[in-house]
């Protein structure tokens, strides 16, 4: 793959000059390119929802119609999609991005899907002799918004280092994996724990309620502890209140618990933690908490559910 990855332009030549891409501008993807196009990139944009494009645009972004448009016209072009289906759609299928890849091109998905996704849109980017890095990230929306996010990136080391500059505005850090499915799947452990530390929090929130304690002091000795987290600090007060101001939605936390225990089940590895905290995040969602915070999983231990937090 050096040739391509040599015939990508010239490492030297102004950052700036690259073309990107971006399609998928929901939560994460819009302050993303956001903050590509205030660093003066010259970016063009795609959403299915085209409204979502607006603020892009008025900021200086083009537009084009389809993927497949996006990724003919930029040399490199990023997505940031919901799921393994709409990640393996947009980059595969019609008027996907692959249709408008070719040698000299690259293409970074950041969405977080499983290992198997992510090594099938690999194999379609690479038949049409672009270059392919799976990049997740960790960090949420206002990590995203103020640059700040991790991404664990594995593929094509050429493109690694050629989109380098971006993903330094987009984030804080940045971590070469290897092989395309090493990223995804450090992603999936990340979110594995994450999903069952905010379960285990909301159980002692609702504990300490019950029998007679301060939720809100709660939240304070654990920031003060061993313990501490600032995903604690950061949503323990607004929970305290039955409030789940929507920074990473509850189904993208249960659509993750769900691939990381395909990945256990995968190598056999015991994960009982994660499988009881996934049964909570799918009890939030029968109760219509999909696009609630996922710190909503604690409406799913209350003795009254609400009957729907989204109608
Ligand atoms: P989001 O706000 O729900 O945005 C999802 C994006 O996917 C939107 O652009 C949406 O388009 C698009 N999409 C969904 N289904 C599609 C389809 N069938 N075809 C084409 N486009 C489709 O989600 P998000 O929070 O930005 O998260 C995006 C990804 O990042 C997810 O994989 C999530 O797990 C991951 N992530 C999220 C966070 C977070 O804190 N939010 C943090 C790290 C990683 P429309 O606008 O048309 O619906």
């Amino acid at each position: 793959m050096s040739n391509l990855g040599s015939s990508l332009p010239d490492a030297t030549a102004a950052a700036e000059t690259l073309r990107v891409g971006f399609v998928g501008l929901g939560i994460m993807g819009s302050p993303m390119a956001q903050n590509l196009i205030k660093s003066g990139y010259d970016v063009t944009v795609w959403n299915r929802t085209k409204s979502k494009c607006d603020p892009l645009i008025n900021l200086g972004a083009k537009y084009q119609p389809s993927p497949q448009e996006v990724a003919a016209c930029c040399d490199v072009t990023f997505a940031m999609l919901a799921d393994p289906e709409s990640a393996l759609d947009v980059a595969t299928g019609e008027n996907g991005a692959a249709s408008g890849l070719s040698p000299g091109k690259g293409y970074v998905d950041v969405s977080t899907v499983d290992g198997a996704t992510s090594k099938l849109i690999s194999a379609r980017i690479k038949d049409t002799g672009a270059l392919f890095l799976e990049a997740p990230v960790s960090g949420s929306k206002k990590p995203a918004e103020d640059g700040q996010l991790i991404f664990l990136t594995a593929g094509d080391k050429a493109l690694y280092e050629r989109v380098a500059p971006l993903l330094d505005i987009m984030g804080k850090s940045k971590f070469y994996l290897g092989e395309v499915g090493n990223g995804a799947a450090m992603k999936l452990v990340v979110n594995m724990i994450m999903g069952s530390m905010m379960a285990s929090f909301s159980e002692g929130l609702l504990l300490s309620e019950k029998v007679g304690l301060d939720p809100s002091i709660l939240v304070q000795v654990v920031s003060q502890g061993a313990i501490s987290a600032p995903m604690y600090s950061l949503k323990g007060p607004s929970m305290v209140q039955s409030l789940y101001p929507t920074a990473f939605p509850l189904k993208h936390q249960q659509k993750d618990l769900r691939l990381a225990l395909g990945l256990a089940e995968s190598v056999s590895q015991s994960t009982p933690i994660a499988a009881a905290a996934n049964e909570l995040y799918k009890v939030a969602k029968s109760h219509g908490l999909s696009d609630q915070d996922f710190s909503a999983v604690i409406e799913s231990l209350k003795s009254k559910l609400p009957h729907s937090k989204t109608e």
